[in-house]
């Protein structure tokens, strides 16, 4: 399965702020907006294209657009703070809903919301900062494949061997793309070393 890790001057930067747990909610919104935009750049860079022509005030020339429509799909509550970055620089994306709750104690992962758009025959953007065991971006995936997405792509800020290493196990196709692949998981499930809960460090509720 291809996993893509940044290799970037500005998103490395952007990313240590994140991680930095002086950072509060105000500042910690802005940094995952630029952060989740570079992912997306990244994302997309191999996606199928149609060759237009265009006209420019000169003359006409060669051009290109993207083959198949784009739905980008937050899991609640935490991925909702990268999609008006996705929005921004897709603004004809279509919006799917996938609400997954993890268990405090467990770290199991269930579902209670979806809401999702046509899928069929398109790119989905699974947006979920955090790939920790991968218990929700599996069943997301899930999700997005059973409805027709002809590829799912997860943009998160940071990804665990261990939640890479299940959704490899469990979507070879799925694509991966994440501003670092840190350490490991500790025994709550937290991803080491991390930024801590990603949810709490966008909301403000710790
Ligand atoms: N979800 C988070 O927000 N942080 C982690 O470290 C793991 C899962």
């Amino acid at each position: 399965m291809p996993l893509t890790v940044l290799q970037h001057a500005l998103a490395a930067q952007i990313l240590t702020r994140l991680r930095d747990k002086t950072t509060a909610p105000e500042q910690f919104r802005p940094l995952t907006h630029a952060l989740s935009q570079i992912l997306l750049v990244e994302a997309t860079r191999d996606l199928p294209t149609t060759s237009t022509t265009v006209t420019t005030p000169l003359e006409e020339t060669e051009g290109s657009a993207l083959t198949e429509g784009i739905v980008a799909v937050p899991i609640l509550r935490a991925g909702l703070g990268m999609l008006d970055a996705v929005l921004e620089l897709l603004p004809a994306a279509n919006v799917g809903y996938l609400g997954m709750q993890r268990d405090e104690v467990t770290a199991i992962a269930t579902s209670y919301y979806a809401k999702l758009p046509p899928l069929k025959g398109r790119t989905a953007l699974l947006l979920d900062p955090m790939l920790a065991t991968g218990g929700s971006a599996s069943w997301a995936a899930n999700e997005l494949y059973k409805a027709g997405a002809s590829r799912v792509i997860l943009l998160c800020v940071v990804a665990a061997p261990e939640g890479v290493a299940r959704l490899q196990t469990d979507f070879p196709a799925l694509h991966i793309v994440t501003a670092s692949l840190d350490r490991e998981l500790n025994a709550r499930r937290y991803i080491c070393p991390g930024l801590g809960d990603f949810g709490d460090r966008l909301f403000g509720t710790f």
